[in-house]
């Protein structure tokens, strides 16, 4: 017997170190919306959101660090991405 997976359930028990005030991911300041709509679908910790009013919205707080944004879009919409300083981050509970 197989059983259902929910991924918000799973994404829930992780722990985030938050380093205020130095975020590991800085989107340009008018990024191209074609590829910013990619992330929306592919972001698995679905950070990257698109507001009724077409505005953007993104926090790099609930990060998975799992490097899809850059590898998908790169510098068409980051300005920066890099690791989380030594301490900060995700801290992964079951693997
Ligand atoms: S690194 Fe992964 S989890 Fe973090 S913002 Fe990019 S796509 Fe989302």
């Amino acid at each position: 017997m197989t059983e259902t997976v929910n991924v918000d359930v799973k994404l829930g028990v992780n722990k985030f170190h938050v380093d205020e005030g130095h975020p590991h991911i800085i989107l340009k300041d008018n990024p191209n919306m074609t590829e910013y709509r990619k992330l929306v679908n592919a972001c698995p910790a679905g950070l990257y959101k698109l507001e009724e009013d077409g505005s953007i919205r993104f926090d790099s707080a609930g990060c998975l660090e799992c490097g899809t944004c850059k590898f998908l879009c790169g510098d068409t919409i980051l300005e920066k991405w890099e690791y989380p300083r030594g301490t900060f981050g995700i801290e992964y509970r079951y693997g």
